[in-house]
């Protein structure tokens, strides 16, 4: 495990004061790492989770060639151009029976969708192009070539081949993939365990009566819901008071429960409060002021308590911020936590709908809505107020406008880069 120094060390020209935002995330991933534990889960519980191994199909899928169609198999090397085929039909075939008898020349067999392909038939003609009558069918011309209609035998994967890879998150597809290779259970990393508290005397919990200069904690709510669609463990630890004795027992209690820690508020610059003392005097932490907007301030490190550490991030309190570098930074390294490989989030590019002030020398997240114009092309327009306490706009936005580091204003029409929200919000 590297220290806040051995890291600071490593990159090049790094200033905790003016921190970039690409750098935030060169910074975790020296600082987190993956878990190592698995455990082996049945495919309905492995949804959301991290495969700790490669998946060596152990069959090939399908098993056999078969049709794609209901309709008549037949060998192609009688089709003439032009001209029609008739075949007499020699018996049919069921999907999951394999039928028994033999085809000649001048035959055909009636076959179902996913019924066993007899070798020498390699194409099928649907139903509803051919005229049967008795046993004779008639293929027309030219409505089917070799191989129509045919599956092959390990098209989708062949025995041997790795299905899946070590790092991959578990989706709906990958449940499918697992179920048809035959295998009941899979190898994954253990749950990540991830505690999250809201600091400040001005935050209120739910069904506290409202007082003056109070506001109901929203952050707990937001977090929840973000670490919850990551797939982790959630310790919810509610709010803690701006209180040394509290703040203590709180981070000991994450530090020891949890894999990682999350707060948030008490990091900015003009704190009067005890929130960074404590993560000074427990932990051994970065505070940053990170190059972007909103959510420039941040702390990072690591707490230690009996044995066990756990990974911090204090995020600022303003709740867009918190979203936003939760997405930005947050996410992806608790991903590595996890032992997901790193993926990149795929940016969109839209065409931006209204000019853009921006200052060159910070990374800006600004809230976006992304439509489809009438010609086709997408493009954005920003909710409005950008105010980093306006969680409102977070609702109404799809996605996040991530205007880079070294650019500068956005005209009307300029392409912009999206990050999506796609189901993480
Ligand atoms: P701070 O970073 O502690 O200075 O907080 C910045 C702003 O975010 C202040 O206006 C706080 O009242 C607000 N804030 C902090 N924590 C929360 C929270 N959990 N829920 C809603 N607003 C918060
Ligand atoms: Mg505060």
């Amino acid at each position: 495990m590297k220290s806040i120094e051995q890291i600071a060390a490593e990159l090049q020209g790094y200033d905790p004061q003016a921190i970039s935002a690409e750098r935030v995330n060169d910074f975790l991933a020296r600082l987190v790492e993956p878990v190592t534990a698995t455990e082996d889960l049945g495919v309905f519980d492995a949804l959301g989770r991290v495969l700790a191994q490669d998946v060596v199909s152990p069959i090939s899928v399908p098993p056999h060639d078969n049709s794609a169609m209901d309709g008549f198999a037949f060998d192609s090397g009688q089709l003439r151009p032009d001209e029609p085929l008739g075949l007499r039909v020699a018996g049919t075939a069921f999907a999951g029976k394999a039928w028994a008898g033999t085809v000649g020349a001048g035959e055909c067999l009636k076959i179902m969708t996913g019924a066993i392909m007899p070798p020498g038939l390699d194409t099928v003609v649907p139903l509803e192009f051919v005229k049967a009558e008795g046993d004779r069918v008639v293929v027309p011309p030219n409505v089917v070539s070799a191989g129509d209609n045919r599956r092959l035998l390990g098209e989708d994967l062949m025995a041997g081949e790795a299905a899946l890879r070590q790092g991959q998150t578990l989706g709906p597809a990958a449940l499918g993939l697992l179920a048809s290779l035959g295998l009941p259970t899979v190898k994954v990393f253990r749950r990540v365990k991830v505690a999250y508290f809201s600091t400040g005397d001005e935050i209120l919990s739910l069904g506290e009566t409202p007082r003056e200069g109070a506001v109901y904690d929203s952050n707990r709510y937001t977090v929840f819901g973000l670490l919850t669609r990551l797939g982790v463990e959630v310790v919810d630890m509610g709010v803690v008071r701006d209180e040394p004795a509290e703040l203590e027992a709180a981070f000991r209690t994450a530090a020891l429960k949890a894999d990682a820690i999350i707060t948030s508020g008490g990091v900015s610059m003009g704190e009067a409060d005890h929130t960074k003392a404590m993560m000074k005097q427990l932990g051994d932490v970065a505070f940053w002021r990170i190059a972007m907007r909103p959510g420039r301030p941040m702390a990072v490190g690591r707490i230690d308590e009996a044995g066990k550490s756990a990974v911090l991030f204090g995020l600022p309190g303003n709740p867009v911020a918190v979203m936003v570098t939760f997405l930005a930074f947050v996410r992806p390294a608790l991903q590595r936590l996890m032992g997901a490989s790193p993926s990149e989030p795929v940016l969109l590019q839209a065409r931006s709908g209204e000019a853009l002030r921006k200052k060159p020398g910070r990374t800006e997240y600004q809230r976006g809505i992304v439509t489809r114009a009438p010609d086709g092309a997408l493009s954005v327009r920003t909710t409005g107020n950008q105010g980093s306490g306006v969680l409102s706009s977070m609702v109404e936005a799809n996605g996040l406008i991530v205007l880079h580091h070294g650019q500068g204003n956005v005209a009307v029409g300029d392409p912009v880069d999206v990050m999506m929200f796609d189901g993480a919000i």
